[in-house]
């Protein structure tokens, strides 16, 4: 296969030349410290799509005493100017969606019309934190003795570093900042080194709906541990939320314990997809579909190991690869695209690497298997069975077009299978029996499952892990809590 990808329009050109490039510190866009700036590529071509500012310490220490001068002040808004100001923001990305949509396909990647769903998921959260902002609730209740009154309140936990993924580049970001800035949280932003560009448009019009200076600052970097590692250390900040990988989000805890701070953690994970033999096939098959390739695969809930039980195992392999073959790839700004390339060369290798394993290991190779000839970072899309429970790919997380197949005879097999892996992010099930979809739901360790589903994101969900998956949640009801403390307040009987 080859891939001769179009080449930055002129069109393109204009769009990214009105992307503010500067950090977005107390309310303005400056020059980092030292001036010193750092490119983005475009990874289906490799071409340098712009430069952006590159944050360092001593930005990192500005933007800091930027959130510790603003939290009071932000905390005592009245919640409805918070969610109006967040309601704002909302309806500015959905009048914008053609230009949030291009960038980020410009610098992720993945086809315009998954970044057009992008969009609007990562306006949800502004929305439905817009509406929880008015709704942070207390609490009054008699003591058992009768003696006193206890007084519950919730109130910002206070300045908080928000550190995003380059996978969704804009709701990865709105998940953290809509909840931080509607809890009363001021909030320093960074946004993942290979896609800061979207985040760049959206501190532009948090800015322009009205956020107040110093509420929240955004600073690219191509030094995130540079960056990141004073400002944990610094008393100034009270919380750091983070979406990546487990290893990271692991050193970020060490760093974390300096202050005890608040923590959110979305890690890794090894998602199992279970389809039974009494399963509606189509419907297995058309959702293992999108819970391997909606965003490339390249997604924390990313369909990682497809467990098929033997009776239909033949025949759900046979009908997923004849689908993954007929899926197109290209430049996500192309027509008809539905597979974009990977975010960088890294990720592309690893991915064959991983490949390369399993088939030594035994697998076979049922379509794909390699990267096409190409300048980008593309990789075919992949379907391989027979892959061992050794393979590097039963317990790593793919994060890329390669959809493992393995098979299983009884429910039990399937449950201890799905749920041996370091992970607990989330996993799937296909059946049509209820007691059997509640039993295995029951019996999942995972934070989220997906039950005749491919697709679980909302963002009136709680999002989130268990083991090596994370902490927190992150949208729904509980997403507000994670950038709240509780204070009780003693009183005694009237
Ligand atoms: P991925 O595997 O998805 O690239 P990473 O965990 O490497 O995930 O990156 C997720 C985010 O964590 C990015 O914003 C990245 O810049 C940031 N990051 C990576 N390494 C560090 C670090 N040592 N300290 C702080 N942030 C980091």
């Amino acid at each position: 296969m080859t891939i001769d990808s179009a080449r930055v329009s002129e069109n393109e050109r204009t769009l990214l030349a009105r992307v503010p490039k500067g950090l977005f510190i107390a309310g303005e866009w400056r020059d980092a410290a030292g001036g010193a700036t750092f490119g983005v590529e475009d990874p289906a071509t490799g071409d340098l799509l712009a430069h952006v500012a590159d944050a360092s310490a001593a930005d990192g220490a500005t933007a800091l005493e930027a959130a510790r001068a603003a939290q009071p002040t932000w905390a005592a808004t009245p919640p409805r100017e918070r969610s109006d100001i967040l309601d704002r923001a909302y309806h500015a990305v959905v009048e914008r969606i053609e230009d949030f949509a291009l960038v980020i396909t410009l610098e992720m990647g993945k086809p315009l019309a998954e970044s057009r769903g992008e969009v609007r998921y990562a306006a949800d959260f502004l929305k439905w934190f817009s509406e929880q902002a008015v709704r942070i609730r207390g609490d009054y209740r008699v003591s058992p003795d009768g003696q006193s009154r206890l007084l519950t309140l919730r109130q910002p936990v206070g300045p908080s570093l928000l550190i995003s993924p380059w996978n969704f580049p804009l709701a990865m970001i709105t998940r953290k900042v809509a909840p931080a800035l509607a809890a009363g949280c001021t909030a320093v932003l960074k946004p993942a080194e290979d896609t800061p560009l979207t985040c760049q448009l959206l501190a532009e019009v948090l800015s322009d709906a009205g956020l107040p200076p110093g509420v929240l600052s955004v600073l690219p970097t191509s030094d995130p541990a540079g960056l990141v590692g004073p400002m944990l250390a610094d008393e100034r900040l009270r919380k750091v939320s983070f979406t990546g990988s487990t290893a990271v989000g692991q050193n970020l805890l060490i760093g974390a314990a300096q202050n005890v701070l608040r923590t959110s953690m979305e890690l890794g994970g090894n998602s199992a997809f279970l389809v039974f033999d009494d399963a509606d096939l189509d419907a297995a098959v058309e959702g293992a579909l999108l819970a391997k390739l909606r965003n490339g695969g390249e997604s924390c809930v990313a369909a990682n190991r497809i467990l098929v039980q033997s009776g239909v195992a033949d025949e759900f392999a046979e009908r997923l690869a004849d689908r993954i073959s007929q899926v197109k790839v290209g430049r996500g700004t192309e027509p008809g695209t539905q597979l974009g390339p990977m975010i960088n060369r890294e990720q592309r290798d690893r991915v064959q690497l991983l490949v390369d394993d399993a088939v030594r290991g035994g697998a076979t190779v049922v379509t794909g298997g390699s990267a096409p000839d190409s300048d980008g970072y593309f990789y075919e899309p992949t379907v391989i069975t027979g892959v061992s429970a050794s393979a590097r790919i039963t317990h790593e997380e793919v994060f890329g077009p390669v959809a493992p197949v393995y098979t299983f005879d009884h429910e039990n097999e399937a449950l201890r299978a799905a749920n041996d892996t370091r992970f607990g992010l989330v996993s799937y099930a296909y059946t049509r029996d209820i007691g059997r979809a509640l039993r295995v739901a029951e019996g999942l360790e995972a934070g989220m499952v997906g039950v005749n589903r491919g697709l679980v994101s909302n963002a009136a969900a709680p999002f989130g892990g268990v083991k090596q998956s994370g902490l927190g949640r992150e949208g729904g009801f509980e997403g507000i809590d994670e950038y709240l403390s509780v204070k009780y307040v003693a009183i005694d009987k009237p």
